[in-house]
């Protein structure tokens, strides 16, 4: 199993990323294969009837890395790549976010390997309600707790709410964030991440001395993370020259109106065709010169080819994994980017879904102003104690970010015992 696993190059650049952090912590060789290997893989198959009248078999995974520290927290993924090693990898990075930002929770992740593009409503609604029954034995408010993540959105997170709720026979808000406001989700939740991205963005180029105002920045990805990133950076003063997604990929020196673009997607599936930009090739646009880069799309697209020509002050990793490791070897060489690793920068959504979260279990909410002002609280300490500890020890914020995490969490494992 674990050959198996180790054969995902995603797992793989996790595990790179851990082995690292463990030989800077010197940890022993039982407390590490026991922070490194997850404690439950599952993996379910998911029939579904389509509109059609065929049925089809998905599979689900979800993988609960660890459960020392409180239940586990993380997203439900549906795009047609998605692996149980991918996935893994991604519970682990949970994981870490989780310790890093003091949350009472161990990582998870979960994904089905369906192209929600292909689907119809009925059909990802039928995807869903199965997979959610299919994983009643393994979840649980105070057990697993999911979130929206590529291909999924509040309203899949209200289909997974009422399966589960119907099945317990109450009302269950706290088994599921990201919901619809009206099924008791949090204010602030749908723009959490790429706020998160943009203010330790913002963060950044105060650091290095540049005004916001006249900062610029290029976007990837313009789903939940990129549209969020891109709306809060505007709204800083901040010109987003570059945006892309999965269609293609938009330029405009004088900077993209991100609304307008915004209500163009709704209305086309896509940036493609936008007449307020003018079409570049995806790859160019992220070597273009700009104070902030924020990858915002999927995994391991600053690579070592494009790594050297990269002309961003700060990359704000707002995606999972956006950066491989040849291609973080040569940003810490080159030394004249600041960036902002994923488990940090994208620690805005499982922030405020844990915000949620004890909104649900307290029965109570919060508005808007009082989530974010606690997210920027909570950012701003996590940003601080990752700068203090990677001066005091000469790491890169990556591995400063990461070595606190696997601190605590080692720590726990080791006070609670071999059982977690
Ligand atoms: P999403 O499905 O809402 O949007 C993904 C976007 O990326 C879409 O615009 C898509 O067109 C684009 N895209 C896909 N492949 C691309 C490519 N090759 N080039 C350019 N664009 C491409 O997903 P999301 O929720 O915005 O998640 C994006 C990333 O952020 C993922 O890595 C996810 O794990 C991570 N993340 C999301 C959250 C959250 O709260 N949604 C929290 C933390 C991390």
């Amino acid at each position: 199993m674990k050959a198996e696993l180790l054969q995902n190059p995603v797992f793989a650049m996790a595990a790179e990323q851990f082995d690292q952090v463990a030989d800077f912590l010197d940890l022993n060789d039982d407390i590490r294969e026991r922070c490194k290997w997850p404690k439950r893989l599952i993996t379910v198959t998911v029939p579904v009837r389509h509109d059609d009248g065929s049925t089809r078999v998905y599979f689900g995974h979800r993988v609960q890395h660890h459960l020392a520290r409180g239940p586990v927290k993380g997203g439900l993924r549906y795009h047609p790549d998605v692996e149980l090693g991918e996935v893994a990898a991604l519970a682990m990075w949970m994981n870490w976010k989780c310790a890093l930002m003091d949350l009472p929770f161990g990582g998870g992740k979960g994904g089905i390997n369906c192209d929600p593009r292909t689907l119809s409503v009925g059909e990802k609604e039928r995807i869903t309600r199965r997979f959610t029954m299919e994983m009643i034995p393994f979840i649980g408010e105070d057990i697993d707790v999911m979130a929206p993540d590529m291909g999924t959105d509040a309203q899949t997170m209200a289909w997974f709410l009422d399966t589960y709720s119907t099945h317990a026979g109450k009302m269950v808000p706290g088994i599921i964030t990201g919901k619809p406001i009206n099924l008791q989700g949090s204010e602030g939740r749908e723009r959490a991440t790429g706020h998160g991205v943009a203010f330790l963005a913002s963060r950044a180029l105060n650091k290095l001395g540049v005004p916001i105002r006249d900062a610029t920045a290029v976007v990837q990805g313009f789903g939940n993370v990129g549209l969020h990133t891109a709306l809060t950076l505007a709204s800083y003063g901040v010109e987003v020259r570059g945006i892309s997604d999965i269609t293609g990929a938009l330029w405009n020196g004088h900077g993209i109106d991100v609304r307008k673009l915004s209500k163009h997607v709704r209305k086309t599936g896509g940036v493609a065709g936008f007449d307020g930009a003018d079409e570049i090739d995806p790859g160019e646009m992220l070597c273009q010169p700009c104070d902030v880069l924020a990858p915002a799309a999927c995994s391991m697209v600053i690579t070592r080819e494009n790594a050297p020509k990269l002309q961003c002050k700060v990359l704000a990793e707002g995606a999972n994994g956006p950066t491989t490791p040849e291609a973080d070897a040569i940003l810490v060489e080159r030394g004249d980017v600041f960036v902002i690793p994923d488990i940090l920068g994208n620690a805005g959504g499982v922030t405020v879904s844990y915000f949620e979260w004890v909104q649900n279990l307290q029965r109570y909410r919060w508005t808007e102003r009082e989530v974010l002002t606690r997210l920027e609280t909570m950012l701003e300490a996590a940003f601080t104690r990752v700068l203090q500890f990677a001066k005091r020890h000469d790491l890169s914020l990556r591995v400063a970010s990461q070595a606190l995490a696997v601190q605590t969490v080692a720590e726990v494992k080791t006070q609670r015992g071999m059982f977690p």
